[in-house]
């Protein structure tokens, strides 16, 4: 057993948490005049469920999750700020994460003034656990890991995760994002043996609701409890509750969308790997491909300015002359081809 209580900075296992006025009060009531809204029903008057408690019961049969493991965030980058908050002790410890992988680990770690490691991926973009251990000193908190990985496409193996979670003292996160598009098994297997794993999973990729701001972390009673006292009372709103509780229950359509998109994925692969500026795309478990091609920033000028927006990644580590590019529908993922096509006459011409 880890002793995850250890790694909490002292000043959060101390914290009294905010409590809510709807909080203080358990039963039924008609009259509320205990949190100082305007008392008059306009259906959003209300402070919303600090707890959400219907939209964690419908995200959790969603995902297939436990609700006693569901944390809920603003956004998974909500889920990662807050548990550097927790974990991190600012200008003293540190986290790893994998280079390159999702710009946001970096981002929150400098905001709370946490050292970033990056572990360089291989040529292939595989994470070597070796690797990881050599950069774990005592101060060392998380380690990040994301899977299928930003920008790569490339999982992380489920037994890899699981040698990196019983060895090390911390806490290993595991980013799965884009989880849905991928055939590896899901980390959630591992939660209940693993007391120091947490997964993150969104709303925002293959659930289709990137506007709505709802991402989850999944994890021990114990984190997930930790997590609630810190995040803002009212983290989710009313109006994302409503609205996210409606799509949930009346999009039957995910398994299909998700669907053809891996088959678009396969197709794009196959007519991108036929054009002779792309020199390579690698294999890809995510909703994404990443292409290197002749020359990135040409390539991206070009579809810019006949309005196709892609990722250019080519200041990633091992990313030279990369762009990430998203499947899109079938007509988008066409007119992309079609678009690379002129390019190539045209470059060729000149
Ligand atoms: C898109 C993405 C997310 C999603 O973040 P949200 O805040 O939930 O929208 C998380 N992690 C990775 C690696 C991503 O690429």
């Amino acid at each position: 057993m880890k002793n995850i209580e250890a790694l909490i900075r002292p000043n959060i296992l101390a914290l009294e948490p905010y409590s809510t006025a709807r909080d203080d009060f358990k039963g039924e009531a008609s009259v509320f005049i205990d949190a100082n809204e305007n008392p008059w029903n306009n259906g959003y008057n209300r402070y919303p469920d600090p707890r959400q408690r219907r939209l964690k019961d419908a995200v959790a049969n969603l995902e297939n999750i436990k609700v006693e493991n569901l944390f809920l965030g603003n956004g998974s980058d909500e889920a990662i700020d807050v548990l550097m908050r927790i974990f991190c002790r600012p200008g003293v410890d540190n986290i790893i994460v994998q280079a390159p992988s999702y710009g946001m680990y970096k981002v929150s770690a400098a905001i709370n003034d946490i050292e970033v490691r990056p572990v360089l991926l291989d040529d292939d973009f595989g994470l070597d656990v070796e690797d990881v251990f050599s950069r774990v000193d005592e101060n060392t908190r998380i380690i990040m890991l994301c899977s299928p990985n930003n920008p790569t496409g490339r999982s992380v193996p489920i037994e890899d995760i699981r040698l990196i979670a019983e060895r090390f003292d911390g806490i290993v996160v595991v980013d799965e994002a884009y989880i849905h598009f991928s055939e590896e098994p899901s980390a959630i297997t591992l939660i209940d043996d693993l007391e120091n794993l947490v997964v993150l999973r969104t709303l925002s990729k293959a659930r289709g609701l990137a506007g709505m701001r709802v991402g989850m972390a999944v994890a021990s009673p114990l984190i997930v409890d930790y997590m609630s006292r810190v995040k803002y009372p009212y983290n989710i709103s009313q109006a994302t509750i409503d609205k996210a509780l409606e799509f949930i229950g009346s999009n039957t359509d995910y398994d299909r969308q998700i669907a053809v998109i891996i088959e678009e994925r396969k197709k794009l692969k196959d007519r991108l790997s036929g054009l002779k500026s792309v020199e390579k795309i690698y294999p890809s478990d995510a909703n994404f491909l990443l292409v290197k091609v002749d020359d990135a920033n040409r390539m991206y000028d070009y579809l810019a300015e006949r309005g196709i927006v892609v990722r250019n990644r080519t200041t990633q580590p091992r990313c030279h002359n990369c762009l990430r590019i998203t499947i899109g529908t079938p007509e988008e993922n066409e007119q992309l081809v079609k678009t690379l096509l002129s390019y190539e006459k045209e470059t060729a011409d000149n």
